[in-house]
């Protein structure tokens, strides 16, 4: 059996926050390769975790086994180590979260006491003044794979030497020379925040979403249009103030990012919401979304009204829902001419969705 231990313990000092915790494509970086794991059929897999754990982090934690790390690598390490049930144990950073099963499996299915994947560099190296053979030199990733008790062994003789890895540590102090596999260079360390937006740019990729509301029109209340007011005297029918286009627009963000549509968050027999401006949910949707690590872009957006006519109001409804939205570019189209539901209101909402940029989340 093989266990791994993923090290999720760093301080981010470089980049300055704790970027295992950042999310990227909707789940946290340190996810990432735990996937990687899972899909292998790893089962006993260890997270070594820093003593302040984000309160949205604990959730995905309770799956697996969580240790705190130690003061140097090799300390969190052997924490993890300790409590892993594998003969061998295979040692991850949660900052290589571009890792690819590829090079776990070698890695995994490599015989030996002590694997690591290295690659070779493609830059000149030039060690204390002078260049050294490239083709003699490896630059060393993980996951590394060590045999438990080695490892422990190994920690336990380094006599408070400090090793940079499990190869270093297993070769000085016993002797054992680490088997090579390849790694790859897409493997790379995620350490400062041009690797990161690089990673972002890898793992995200842009996403559109579309929806539709209609709501029936009845006289004597008002009529919100994208959280505007647009007629006193003929309004929507809802349980919340019947805005259309902010309905639309929620629908699609909420069901894009898997929270079913706009009904299964906000029910429309919850009293909380009757009678509401529809721009609480846009908040709270805008929450939500932020959470997931994404924003809305760009909406486009046809409202059918036979009237009044909304687009003296064009531009701002279009201010008020990029104010709401964070929205980059609005397109607001209003078709009058229809006669066949003139006791409606209707909205068609088409938006795109992009990753968050800046880390939002310490
Ligand atoms: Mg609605």
């Amino acid at each position: 059996m093989v266990s791994a231990v993923i090290l999720a313990a760093g301080k981010g000092r470089r980049i300055g926050f704790k970027k295992q915790f950042f999310r990227v494509g909707g789940k946290p970086m340190l996810y990432h390769s735990i996937e990687v794991f899972k899909r292998l059929g790893i089962e006993d897999i260890i997270i070594v975790v820093p003593k302040d754990i984000p309160e949205n982090i604990k959730g995905i934690l309770k799956d697996f086994k969580a240790v705190e790390g130690g003061k140097e690598r090799m300390d969190s390490v052997y924490n993890g180590v300790k409590v892993a049930e594998g003969e061998y144990v295979l040692v991850h950073d949660s900052a290589r979260a571009n890792l690819s099963i590829e090079v776990a499996k070698r890695v995994l299915y490599e015989e030996g006491e002590c694997v690591i994947p290295v690659i070779r560099s493609s830059d000149s190296v030039i060690y204390k003044g002078k260049y050294v053979n490239r083709e003699e030199t490896f630059l060393v990733q993980t996951p590394q794979k060590v045999k438990r008790d080695l490892y422990i062994k190994a920690y336990e003789m380094s006599g408070g030497k400090v090793f940079p890895d499990e190869g270093s540590l297993i070769s000085e102090v016993l002797g054992i020379r680490p088997k090579f596999v390849d790694g790859d260079r897409w493997n790379f360390k995620i350490t400062y925040r041009d690797d990161l937006e690089v990673f972002v740019k890898m793992k995200t990729e842009n996403l559109f979403a579309f929806s539709y509301d209609i709501h029936r029109l009845v006289k004597g209340i008002p009529l919100y249009l994208g959280g505007i007011k647009v007629s006193d005297e003929l309004g929507a029918l809802g349980h919340s103030d019947g805005d259309v286009i902010i309905h639309s627009i929620v629908d699609a963000a909420l069901s894009s990012l898997g929270y079913g549509d706009i009904g299964s968050v906000f029910p429309d027999d919850d009293p909380r919401w009757k009678g509401v401006r529809s721009e609480v949910f846009a908040e709270i949707t805008m929450d939500i979304l932020k959470k997931e690590g994404w924003r809305i872009k760009n909406a486009d957006i046809v409202v059918i009204l036979s009237k009044p006519r909304i687009s003296p109001l064009r531009e701002k409804i279009v201010e008020n829902l990029k104010r709401l939205f964070g929205l980059e570019r609005v397109s607001l189209k209003a078709k009058s001419g229809n006669t066949f539901f003139e006791d409606a209101v209707q909205c068609y909402a088409f938006i795109t969705l992009a990753p968050l940029e800046y880390p939002y989340e310490v």
